[in-house]
């Protein structure tokens, strides 16, 4: 099989994960709700970040921030790293649409669904179709040659750009 991507690591880059980042940057949006494309262990690293960040902001004496956007996990198994996890992610996005009523969804990527190679963004594609709901995607993947402001910014760039 040929290798379509090379992916190449340099010393100077923090090595954090992007799918928070994603996350982070749209929490607090009206209207939005998250996807992880990702096996469900995957989000605790964002709900260990806002628990952190509750308790930064408590000690600071600020205002509490509650009331983030539902964040969904795609649930990728084992067997899904063999054959392939776009029919979880599309079973997914449809439970995300048809329960929160989204005005958009955002998808962040593990680096599990990058080693797959899952094409994410046909998915988004042919559900934002059907639904006529923005579907927002970004290319990087978990800590695959990006890190926690890779997804921040991917994310912002592409909201300010629909
Ligand atoms: S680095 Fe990979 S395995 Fe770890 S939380 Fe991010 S996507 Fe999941």
């Amino acid at each position: 099989m040929a290798i379509k991507t090379r992916r190449f690591y340099s010393a100077r880059k923090s090595c954090s994960c992007s799918m928070p980042g994603v996350w982070r940057a749209v929490a607090y949006m009206d209207g939005a709700v998250v996807v992880f494309h990702s096996p469900r262990a995957c989000a605790h690293v964002a709900r260990t970040m806002d628990i952190n960040s509750q308790y930064r902001t408590l000690s600071e004496n600020e205002r509490e921030q509650w009331g983030s956007v539902p964040l969904l996990s795609s649930q990728l198994q084992e067997k899904d790293a063999i054959f392939g996890g776009v029919a979880r992610l599309e079973k997914c996005l449809r439970f995300a649409i048809e329960t929160y009523k989204p005005k958009c969804l955002m998808i962040a990527n593990s680096c599990v669904a990058g080693v797959i190679g899952d094409d994410v963004e046909s998915v988004a594609r042919e559900v934002e179709e059907e639904y006529n709901v923005p579907i927002l995607t970004v290319e990087c993947c978990g800590f695959l040659g990006a890190e926690y402001y890779d997804g921040y910014f991917e994310i912002t760039q592409k909201l300010l750009e629909r």
